[in-house]
C-alpha cells in the first residue's frame, strides 16, 4: 500500500467508492468523472504503477475481472459496446494500475480520443516496427 495513493485507499476501504465487484486481488468501482455514465475502473488491490510493473498472475486476475465487468456493463446498462483503456505513464493521472471499462452507445461519439492516427511511410517501415517489437518479445520470453 502506498500511503498517498487514492486507489490504495479505495482498495482498503479507507475512502468510499461505488464498488461493483471485488475478489481477493482486484476491485472494480465507478469512476467519479466518467467518460460515459457507468464508466468503471478495475484495479489490483496491491499497488503497482503500470501493467509492466505488475506480476503476470495479478494481470491475469485483473483481466478476468475486466471481462466480467465488461459483460456486466453490457447487460446491466444495455450498452452497444465497451471501450477498454489502460493509460500507462503517459496520460495516466493516478499512478496505480487501473483499467477503464466504459459503456459505448452507437449514437454517442467520442471526440479527440484515439486520434490522430499516424501513417506508415511504406510496407518496409511497417515491417521494421513489427520486427523491433518481435525482437523485444524474443528477449523478454528468453529471460523467463
Ligand atoms: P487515468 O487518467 O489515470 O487513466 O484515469 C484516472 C481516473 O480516475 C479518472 O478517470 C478519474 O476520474 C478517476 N478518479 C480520480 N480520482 C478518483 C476518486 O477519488 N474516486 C474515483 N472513483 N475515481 C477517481
Ligand atoms: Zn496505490
Amino acid at each position: 500500500m502506498d500511503n498517498e495513493c487514492i486507489f490504495c485507499k479505495i482498495a482498503e476501504k479507507k475512502i468510499p467508492s461505488y464498488t461493483v465487484f471485488e475478489d481477493d486481488e482486484s476491485i472494480a468501482f465507478l469512476d467519479i468523472n466518467p467518460l460515459f455514465k457507468g464508466d468503471c475502473l478495475i484495479i489490483p488491490k496491491k499497488h503497482y504503477e503500470t501493467i509492466i510493473d505488475a506480476p503476470d498472475k495479478t494481470v491475469r486476475n485483473l483481466f478476468s475481472g475486466v471481462k466480467l465487468v465488461s459483460e456486466a456493463v453490457k447487460n446491466g446498462l444495455k450498452s452497444d459496446g465497451i471501450l477498454i483503456v489502460v493509460n500507462n505513464k503517459v496520460g495516466q493521472e493516478i499512478p496505480h494500475l487501473h483499467v477503464h471499462v466504459t459503456p459505448r452507445m452507437k449514437d454517442k461519439k467520442i471526440r479527440g480520443f484515439l486520434w490522430p492516427r499516424e501513417k506508415y511511410d511504406d510496407e518496409k517501415e511497417m515491417q521494421e516496427y513489427a520486427s523491433r517489437i518481435k525482437s523485444a518479445i524474443d528477449s523478454l520470453t528468453l529471460k523467463k
